[in-house]
């Protein structure tokens, strides 16, 4: 992808949107100089037995931002670019969402660096079992309690779960979260995240008073949080123009059907090449006559050249950290609603704080129930957001920093740690 600034650190963007909000808030700066490093950083080396007998050592994290509201919580992250300062940005992320969402959850983030497309179903299910041990002390449901995040899944929670529950001698559900509904998953936790965004990007459209029906979306990552996106606002009436994944694209101005697209990349691994589309980069995806974007993939993909390129009126962050601050501000001036991933992509934890506290309660949800709670949670946060940024005049970003901000600074007043 072509840019003309160098890919951000995530933990200096974070650092300085934290800066930004503390002063707007009028807040004394010890409260920035808390939130710009995890209470706990765990850094953990293990070794894996290979299916060829060979022994690899793997690199794994665990950040424990904030727990001044609750527990720490927040995903695990397989990819081959896991790094420490990035699972650091990540930790942050999680204490600002559950805190825009007003969950009693802090925020933590763990990440293996790793190619799990590369491991056999064995070496992965040893490499997730051994994370685990290595991280065990300080995670538990009281303490810490990971989900699924970039390339893990509910089996990858249940070797964990199960994991740690041997470890415990005692079944111990509630210390993930994300698991199958087999051993306390939740209902509706696997959608929870794009139907969260979906909630968000409705709202949003009811205050541009732009019809969602009709309107023209492009996704950008097609795993579970885009995917289910696409579904739902397909449902509600929008045109699916246009889907990336890792390996190119599909696109055809008069709409795709999202199952289409799913069952394709099912066969294939990508959606390119989906029957009906014709074939579209990244880059391109951006720069398309549509509404609607949500990119639903890593960090840093909308650059400053990008975004001077989006045509679209609402960008959702269904992935974390897709903007970089120069974009952001060029979308900002270009009169582009951004919903900021701290909102957007807030539908996974809130669902997995359902899910523990169903796991500590043992009485179980029905789907219905869970999606119903979702929606009123979501529609709450994204309009105390969005007073915030008609109030102070400021991007939703820095609206949605500044919710979280100031709860965070309260509880941690309260508790006497300022
Ligand atoms: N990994 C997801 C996120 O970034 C979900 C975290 C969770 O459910 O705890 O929000």
């Amino acid at each position: 992808m072509t840019s003309t600034e160098a890919s951000p650190n995530p933990l200096l963007n974070a650092q300085q949107e934290i800066h930004k909000a503390v002063q707007a808030l009028n807040l004394e700066p010890a409260v920035a100089a808390v939130l710009s490093e995890p209470q706990i950083f765990l850094e953990v080396s293990f070794p894996v037995k290979m299916d060829d007998g060979s022994i690899r050592v793997f690199k794994g994290y665990r950040s424990q931002h904030n727990n001044s509201l609750g527990p720490y919580k927040g995903g695990i992250r397989f990819h081959p670019e896991v790094n420490a300062d990035e699972v650091k940005a990540l930790s942050i992320w999680m204490s600002l969402k559950c805190a825009v969402l007003g969950l009693p959850l802090g925020g933590g983030k763990g990440g293996v660096k790793c190619n799990p497309k590369e491991l056999s179903p064995r070496e992965l299910e040893e490499l997730s079992r051994a994370y685990i041990r290595s991280i065990s002390q300080i995670i538990g449901p009281e303490k810490d309690v990971p989900a699924p995040d970039v390339y893990t899944n509910p089996q990858i929670m249940a070797w964990m779960a199960d994991e740690f529950s041997k470890i415990n001698n005692y079944n111990t559900f509630g210390v993930i979260t994300g698991k199958p509904l087999e051993i306390g998953g939740s209902a509706g936790r696997s959608e929870a995240t794009g139907r969260g965004c979906v909630f968000t990007i409705r709202e949003a459209c009811a205050k541009l008073n732009l019809s969602l029906k009709n309107a023209k979306v492009a996704i950008q990552g097609f795993g579970n949080a885009g995917s289910v996106a696409a579904k739902l606002l397909h449902q509600l009436g929008a045109k699916i123009i246009a889907a990336t994944d890792s390996s190119g694209g599909a696109y055809n101005p008069e709409g795709i059907d999202p199952g289409a697209l799913i069952e394709f990349k099912k066969q294939t691994g990508s959606v390119k090449g989906t029957p009906g589309t014709t074939n579209i980069t990244n880059e391109e995806l951006f720069a398309l006559d549509c509404d609607i974007i949500v990119p639903a993939a890593l960090e840093n993909v909308i650059t400053d050249a990008i975004a001077e390129k989006i045509k679209a009126k609402i960008i959702a962050e269904a992935a974390n950290g897709p903007t970089t601050p120069e974009a952001d501000r060029i979308l900002q001036e270009r009169g582009v609603l951004v919903i900021p991933d701290i909102l957007a992509n807030a539908g996974g934890v809130t669902v997995s704080y359902f899910e523990w506290v169903q796991n500590l309660y043992g009485y179980y949800w029905t789907e219905e129930e869970v999606n119903n709670r979702l929606e009123e949670m979501m529609v709450r946060a994204f309009n105390n957001v969005y007073q915030m940024y008609s109030d102070k005049n400021v991007s939703m970003r820095q609206a949605a920093y500044m919710v979280a901000v100031s709860r965070i600074a309260k509880a941690m007043k309260i508790r006497g740690w300022l």
